[in-house]
């Protein structure tokens, strides 16, 4: 990775906190370094990366308790005095991610304290990624990995780190749930997990075809938003979402005592097909029907995918 193929400002950025900010400097060299494994899960490749840094992101208490208990570490006042930032379409900050999984990892705060909610922001979303050329941006639901639910962010890291987008290409069963002008919806089976993508042309079209399915997915009661981690990608003009609904956060083995337990605690990221493992004990024995398993338990089962299917074309005929 070239600093030719990040928008300039933000390579800018990476340089100078780089210089300046020794945890971020540290937390990226030790990324050189780390360890990955590879499975195949099904048709999916999935890689397991050992990343001692995510320990604070992977047991970070995110109830409510704990989380009004806490100093907002993405709000302006908060934040380390070392971190800089590129404001970005008027009410956001680009942010070095000082505990990086990707080699160039960012977070993208609201300057406001504003709960983490994706309805209405798919534009936002859709521009951060025409803007953050060589970055996937994605977005985890306040009950989806987020370690920040009551302040809005975004986050990106490199394109091509991920595996999801390559192995839909070749592998992925699609099938057309919906198509209007300018962007169609495809439910994906076949890759260990279930997900709707989304190709659109414009952010218009794209957005629309969006809210059309998040209208459609389940939601818990007292809950503020269905489950779900969505990735983002453009591409010479044509945007690629894709919106992974969750029915769990973190899966029975995170909990587990003894043998039985395995640290990870699935974001858009290992949606995206990089599994974090920030114990080596994890890394060590992790397998590929663990990570089956993992998928099962927190992705939808057929059954809900085909409830999604059916009330969006309810809606498309009756709305
Ligand atoms: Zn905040």
């Amino acid at each position: 990775m070239t600093d030719m193929d990040v928008t300039n400002d933000v390579a800018r950025l990476f340089d100078r906190q780089l210089q300046e900010w020794k945890l971020a400097a540290d937390n990226y060299a030790a990324l050189s370094s780390v360890k990955v494994r590879e499975y195949e899960v099904g048709d999916a490749r999935i890689k397991l990366q050992f990343n001692p840094a995510r320990i604070i992101s992977s047991a970070a208490k995110v109830d409510a308790k704990s989380i009004k208990a806490r100093r907002c570490f993405l709000c302006g006042d908060n934040r380390p005095a070392e971190q800089d930032g590129l404001p970005w379409g008027g009410e956001y900050m680009i942010l070095v991610n000082p505990y990086p999984i990707f080699p160039r990892h960012l977070t993208v705060p609201n300057i406001n304290h504003v709960p983490q909610r994706i309805s209405g922001r798919m534009p936002d979303m859709m521009r951060l990624a025409e803007y953050l050329d060589g970055f996937v941006v994605f977005y985890n639901g306040p009950h989806c990995g987020a370690s920040a639910p009551d302040h809005f962010h975004f986050q990106a890291g490199n394109k091509g780190f991920m595996t999801f987008d390559s192995d839909l290409e070749c592998h992925g069963k699609k099938e057309l749930v919906k198509a209007a002008e300018g962007a169609e919806m495809y439910l994906v089976e076949g890759l260990a997990r279930r997900a709707f993508v989304i190709n659109a042309a414009s952010v218009e079209s794209g957005a629309d075809m969006f809210e059309c399915l998040y209208r459609a997915l389940p939601m818990k009661e007292g809950d503020e938003e269905p489950m779900l981690n969505i990735l983002c990608w453009y591409t010479d003009g044509e945007w690629r979402i894709a919106v992974f609904p969750r029915v769990k956060h973190r899966p029975d083995c995170y909990f587990a005592e003894g043998e039985a337990n395995i640290l990870i605690t699935p974001a858009s990221v290992d949606m995206g097909g990089v599994f974090i493992a920030p114990l080596e004990k994890d890394f060590e024995k992790v397998t590929a029907d663990d990570i089956k398993n993992i998928f099962d338990e927190v992705c939808i089962s057929e059954v809900e995918a085909r409830r999604i299917v059916d009330n969006i074309k309810w809606a498309k005929h009756h709305g």
